[in-house]
């Protein structure tokens, strides 16, 4: 099987509030944004108030290729939630951007047995509704 998005209702929602509504409402436009340390350049994911490298709290919002490769990935097949009980087995990834931030996400188009590490992934920004846009991804 391949992963593809439950319906708008069933979906476990994020719930934004500080640093991460920038992350999703850039999101809504398409983008894949991280915060950035705006004293020491590094970047931080997800987004949080201090920099772990130096402490700063200052912060810049910088926009991500969106081009990376499969980290790891693991096969579900007894999902946590009833919204993915349909899908099983499907694949969660860690995906590296090439920018060097991991983000834990879906492949779409993938079936399971072809889910491979250190494929070429490409950010496939996917709506759900109106609110709410995730950070899939697919071989590139
Ligand atoms: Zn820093």
């Amino acid at each position: 099987m391949t992963f593809s998005v439950p319906s708008p209702d069933a979906i476990p929602r994020p719930d934004p509030s500080g640093a991460d509504a920038e992350f999703w409402s850039a999101l809504r436009d398409g983008e894949l944004r991280f915060e950035r340390c705006a004293a020491c350049g590094t970047l931080r994911h997800p987004p949080r108030p201090v920099c772990a490298h130096c402490g700063s709290r200052a912060t810049e919002w910088v926009t991500s290729a969106g081009s990376g490769e499969v980290w790891s990935f693991t096969v579900i097949h007894a999902p946590t939630l009833p919204a993915f009980i349909d899908q099983v087995p499907y694949g969660a990834v860690v995906v590296r951007l090439d920018e060097g931030v991991f983000v834990v996400s879906n492949l779409l188009d993938c079936p399971v047995d072809e889910l491979t590490v250190g494929d070429r992934v490409e950010l496939v920004p996917t709506r759900v509704d109106d609110e709410l846009t995730l950070p899939l991804f697919r071989r590139a």
